[in-house]
Order: structure tokens, then C-alpha cells, then sequence
């Protein structure tokens, strides 16, 4: 029997097993390097070109479209310094306040090489709207890169109304999808991005491997220079055992996307309902219909780290929307954007269920979060 629950599937997932008995041959008999031309290496470079056009399939995109990457980190720091590195005369981009630091921390460095950088506010569910980004676009924005879905509060940015718009304005649109990639349906077609990035270890592949999809025809310099991997836009020997288990663990994914999101959003409900009929005084950031299995709650007068540690001791994993440092608790920045309130932002917990937990986890979490919070009270 299980005796840990592990609520933090926002941070990363366990390995699908199929995913992992697909990499194996990969590393053990098919070591071949996929770039070679000797028959040795022909089954590598097969199951290179089936993990891509599988990758494609899972998100309407055409395989040549389809760049392998070391994770959602590196995909997101080719968006944005890709694009803003070529020269011409716009020299402004926009993203949002609650964007992951792997788009901030980007966004700074093309703000030290002179560009500017537009952060939109989000309301208060942590939504980006159409009419914020409307009022700060204009013949000088280059690229636009707002979330999909947010990995603290789970909010689900409306993506073809902010693409549209970039677009009517000339701008390059970007999503970081990390947190949404195999738990949303995604067609970037319909959504007309012209970028995306994605990490294996959200949907149950392997850490350290990711995939960036660049719409043919998309402006963008090559991201690490060598050899001509990746059609010459980022180089280095492919990871086929990983690129494998990606594609393999995607396609699990999403060929399961509705009934496993269905049973996510009942395992939300059933926790939120038994803290409401137990009278928690908590807030539920976020929107209802976001990121499936994602739920950040804030509790009145309350430390997110203390109820971490409380729950960790109970074998139960979770994470919070806030850091201590050795003076005081620092809020997140996303808890900071969508303005919660005073007596409730330092009591921020992210609970994110995913495809290993049982139904009846929710109501563990929930009665654990009760027990704790009674004896604090
Ligand atoms: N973007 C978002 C929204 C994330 O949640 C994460 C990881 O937490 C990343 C990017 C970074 O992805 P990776 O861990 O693959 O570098």
C-alpha cells in the first residue's frame, strides 16, 4: 500500500510506465547516434522521427514544426531570446505578471540588452484579458509570451484572443504551456500561437527533455549553435531514449485527456466541500474551470510553510505559494498580482492532484488540512 499521497504534480509527475519501458531499448541495444548514416543507428533515428510525429499529432502541429529541447526552461529562453535578438526597429515585448522565471528571468535579460518589457496585470482569478493587452500593444511590440495555464494558481488564459491580437498588431505570439501541454486539449492551430513551449515532466515523461514548436515560416534565431540537429536550430546529440519516453507518455496523456480532467475536477470539489461544511475560513485562488487538479487555497492567519511541514509529516505533498527566508515569509508573485488579501496571502498552499492519485486522496488531503488547522486555531 501506498503511504505517502503525492499532491504536487504542478511540480513534476512520476514517469509513465510505458514511458519508461519505451526508452530502455534506447539506452541499453539502440545507443546508436541518430545522426549517423550507418544502419546501426537506423533504428534510433526511426524512433526519433515517430516520437516527433507523434509529439506533432498530440497538438495539431506538423512534425517539422516540432524542436526537441532540454525542458520547459530552455523552450521558454528560445521564445524570448530568439525572437527579441533579431534586428529591427521593434523593440518591445509583453507578458504577464504571473509568468513561470523562466520567462521573468528571460525577460530581464533582453531588458539589460536594451529592449522593453511590458508586464501585464492580471483580475484578481489571475486572468489575462484581451482588453489589457489591447490597451499596451502597439507598432513597436515584437513578440507577445503569456501562459497558458498558471502553475501556482492553475488560471487558464484565454490563448486565441490574446494570439489574435498580437497578430492583428504584427506581433509574434508565444505560450509557455508547460502546465497545460497532456492535461488540456491543444490544437495550435485553432489557437493560432506561433510558438509553444513544453516539458516532459509535467505530463509524466522524463525530467530534462522538452519540446518548443515554431510555426513554419516563424522569424526566430537557432537557439544553441553546433551541429545541425533539430534542422540546424539547436544543436547537440538528440536524447532518443527521452524523446521516446516523452512521446509515448504524451500520447497516454492525452489520449486519456477528458475522463482523467473529469475525475480531477471531482476530486476538487469533494476536498473544497468537506473544508466548506467544516467551516475553514479559506479562499480558493484562481478560477473554477482552470488547470484540472490544481487548487490554491489561502488560509486565514496561517503559514503556508507551517501547513507544508504539517503535511509532509503526515506523508502528505503539497507546495506552497510562498518562501521563508530567515527574517520573514516572501510572497509569491503571483499571489502578489491577483491582490489576496492581507490575513490570507502567507497561508497560500498549491495542492496539485494528478493521474497517480487514488479519487479518495482528496478527502485524506482535506481532512489532514482540517486536523491541522483546528489544533493551530
Ligand atoms: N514554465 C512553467 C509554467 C512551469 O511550471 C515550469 C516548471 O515548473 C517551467 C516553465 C520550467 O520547466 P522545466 O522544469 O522543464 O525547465
Amino acid at each position: 500500500m501506498k503511504k505517502y499521497i503525492y499532491a504536487d504534480h504542478a511540480a513534476t509527475t512520476k514517469l509513465d510506465s510505458e514511458a519508461f519501458e519505451a526508452m530502455k531499448p534506447y539506452l541499453l541495444d539502440e545507443y546508436g547516434n541518430a545522426s549517423q548514416p550507418y544502419s546501426f543507428s537506423r533504428i534510433a533515428k526511426k524512433a526519433l522521427k515517430q516520437a516527433r510525429d507523434a509529439i506533432a499529432e498530440c497538438i495539431g502541429a506538423h512534425p517539422q514544426e516540432i524542436y526537441f529541447t532540454s525542458g520547459g526552461t530552455e523552450s521558454d529562453n528560445w521564445a524570448i531570446k530568439g525572437d527579441m535578438s533579431i534586428y529591427d526597429h521593434k523593440r518591445v515585448m509583453i507578458t504577464s505578471q504571473i509568468e513561470h522565471h523562466a520567462i521573468l528571468n528571460a525577460c530581464a535579460t533582453v531588458e539589460r540588452l536594451g529592449y522593453s518589457v511590458i508586464y501585464l496585470p492580471v483580475d484578481n482569478t489571475g486572468i489575462v484579458h484581451p482588453t489589457t493587452l489591447l490597451q499596451y500593444i502597439s507598432n513597436q511590440t515584437k513578440l507577445v509570451s503569456i501562459m497558458f495555464a498558471n502553475n501556482e494558481i492553475g488560471s487558464v488564459q484565454p490563448i486565441q484572443q490574446l494570439a489574435a491580437i498580437a497578430h492583428e498588431n504584427e506581433a509574434l505570439f508565444h505560450t509557455d504551456a508547460v502546465q497545460a501541454v497532456g492535461h488540456i486539449s491543444i490544437d495550435v492551430n485553432e489557437l493560432g500561437v506561433d510558438m509553444l513551449s513544453a516539458s516532459a515532466h509535467k505530463f509524466n515523461g522524463p525530467k530534462g527533455i522538452g519540446f518548443f514548436y515554431i510555426r513554419k515560416g516563424t522569424n526566430i534565431q537557432p537557439y544553441v549553435d553546433g551541429g545541425s540537429q533539430e534542422f540546424g536550430m539547436r544543436a547537440g546529440t538528440e536524447n532518443v531514449a527521452a524523446i521516446v519516453a516523452m512521446a509515448t507518455a504524451l500520447k497516454n496523456n492525452v489520449d486519456h485527456i477528458q475522463e482523467e480532467s473529469k475525475r480531477l475536477r471531482k476530486m476538487e470539489t469533494h476536498l473544497l466541500n468537506i473544508l466548506t461544511n467544516a467551516n475553514v475560513d479559506f479562499i480558493r485562488n484562481g478560477c473554477e474551470d482552470g488547470l484540472p487538479g490544481n487548487i490554491s487555497l489561502s488560509f486565514k492567519n496561517i503559514e503556508g510553510e507551517m501547513l507544508l511541514h504539517r503535511l509532509d509529516l503526515m506523508g502528505i505533498f503539497i507546495s506552497t505559494g510562498s518562501a521563508c527566508d530567515s527574517v520573514k515569509t516572501q510572497i509569491s508573485h503571483v499571489i502578489k498580482a491577483i491582490n489576496v488579501v492581507e490575513n490570507y496571502n502567507k497561508g497560500t498552499i498549491r495542492i496539485s492532484f494528478g493521474k497517480d492519485n487514488l479519487d479518495h486522496d482528496a478527502e485524506i488531503v482535506a481532512n489532514a488540512l482540517i486536523s491541522i488547522l483546528s489544533e493551530s486555531n
